[in-house]
């Protein structure tokens, strides 16, 4: 059976960086203010308001456009999109189009990934500027199980952009690290902090063995976009082998629950009646503008990674796995630059630190302070005087990242590579090398391993485990009992 799965993402960023809405002077900081208290007649919509474009937003976008090799249309042209929906209080959203001679700010270009050591290329549709609709908040925490609901207009208005892909990504992993990587161009270019929560979200397109494509609205991260997708194919397979028919529908991630339901019906085209906006006029971009910003575009992930490999040494891989988040890879130089020993900070991070941050649920900011650049320092140097070995490196980076606490405090509680079996060993096979008539002894009569216990418990301070230090010196003499 054909089982081919093609995947295309629309992804909403928040242009986080401005400090203003799209078309009015209200306050992007929309997270920490109490509901409804972050806006103005004309992110509300009301009768008589007209829009006034906010050009740091244009600027932003322009970058964004370069950065994915995109090529910029010569006028910005904004269209009303409509439907009907209680977060939309015009009823109908600014937007941009591609079609009847409209154009969105930018179309073409693409994204290079590196998914486990396979290259692939992403490539881009269009990016449209937008404004963002209001928030719906459920009593329940999601839309199944709520009698009501509760609209907070503050995100009203905020600069979007969106950003389109073909439909080139053949698995939900493709689609996390394409997710990830674009989040990291946004970052590095200083457009938006996607680790805030709703300031970049995808939607997925995806189809199965050629059947049509299933909608996923609204998911919040890369990791959950893989989730749902992996969700999907599942669920589509499944559909598929037992002779049933896959709708084409919008399905919405349950976050929760880890599924995703059928949801509202989706407007088709036509029923957006897409037409220019008469309060907004095209504006021209000019080339000037877009060549300064050309100009000013900062290092970017793909350049970096290659910086990365040669400056530090640490191979194309581990470079193209610390570029995909631009906070880790500021970490992995900082640190480096203060501990050095950048190979063992790369593979601590990557293969360590990423996945205990994944396991305690927290983003990568929170496990940096968990595990800062004195702590990481701290690390390196108990591992390159010989203090602890590598297995017990990663058990200090588990503990750092799990449960916030310093290696200092883990070192005096006695974690120590004395607590390890293959130190103790080596401890163990000195005792016995010096002690031949108590080895002599202890073969004949097993009570007499409590002589070599007690020389081993004197090496190490008595900081080892008694009864492990017992079971290895057992071990060892079965083990020169039968040559
Ligand atoms: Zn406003
Ligand atoms: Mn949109």
């Amino acid at each position: 059976m054909d089982s081919d799965v093609l995947i295309g993402l629309e992804v909403h960023v928040q242009i986080t960086s401005l400090k203003t809405k799209l078309f009015c002077r209200c306050s992007c900081s929309y997270r920490e203010n109490p509901p409804n208290t972050n806006v103005c007649p004309i992110c509300l919509g009301l009768p008589g308001s007209l829009p006034v474009l906010n050009k740091r937003a244009i600027e932003k976008a322009v970058a964004v456009a370069l950065a994915l090799n995109s090529s910029i249309s010569d006028k910005l042209l904004f269209v009303r999109k409509h439907y009907f929906y209680p977060d939309l209080p015009k009823n109908y959203q600014i937007s941009q189009y591609d079609r009847y001679g409209l154009t969105p700010i930018a179309t073409g270009g693409s994204v290079a990934i590196d998914v486990d050591g396979l290259n692939r290329v992403v490539r881009i549709r269009r990016i449209n500027i937008e404004e963002d609709a209001g928030r719906i908040a459920y009593p329940e925490k999601s839309i199944l199980g709520s009698r009501y609901a509760l609209v907070d207009y503050n995100r009203a208005g905020i600069a979007l952009l969106e950003i389109v892909t073909e439909p080139d990504l053949r698995t939900p992993r493709e689609a996390r690290v394409f997710l990830e990587k674009l989040g990291s161009i946004l970052e590095h270019l200083e457009v938006a902090d996607t680790s805030l929560e709703g300031a970049m979200r995808a939607d997925a397109n995806i189809s199965v063995a050629g059947r049509p494509r299933v909608e996923i609205k609204n998911i919040g991260s890369p990791k959950d976009l893989e989730k749902a997708l992996n969700y999907e194919v599942a669920r589509q397979l499944n559909i598929v082998k037992s002779g049933g028919v896959i709708e084409r529908e919008t399905r919405h991630w349950i976050k929760e629950r880890g599924i995703t339901v059928a949801s509202r019906v989706k407007e088709l085209e036509g029923e957006y009646r897409y037409f220019p906006d008469p309060d907004l006029p095209p504006v021209p971009i000019g080339r000037e503008l877009i060549e300064a910003i050309a100009r000013s575009l900062p290092e970017l992930p793909d350049q970096r990674a290659r910086r990365i490999a040669k400056e530090y040494g640490v191979g194309d891989y581990m470079a193209s796995v610390l570029v995909l988040h631009k906070k880790l890879c500021d970490h992995f130089e900082n640190s480096s630059k203060v501990c050095g020993n950048p190979r063992l900070i790369s593979s601590i991070l990557i293969n360590e630190f990423l996945r205990w941050v994944d396991e305690a649920g927290i983003d990568i900011s929170s496990g940096i302070a968990r595990l800062s650049t004195d702590r990481l320092c701290k690390l390196v140097q108990y591992f390159e005087s010989g203090l602890i070995s590598i297995k017990l490196l990663k058990e200090y980076v588990r503990i750092a990242v799990l449960e916030d606490i310093n290696p200092e405090e883990l070192r005096s509680k006695g974690l120590t590579t004395l607590g390890e079996e293959s130190e103790l060993e080596r401890l163990v096979d000195e005792v016995l090398r010096e002690n031949p008539k108590a080895v002599a002894d202890s073969i004949r009569d097993p009570k007499a391993v409590n002589f070599l216990v007690g020389q081993v418990m004197k090496k190490t301070r008595g900081r080892a485990d008694p009864k492990l230090v017992n079971e290895i010196i057992k071990r060892r003499l079965s083990e020169y009992g039968s040559k």
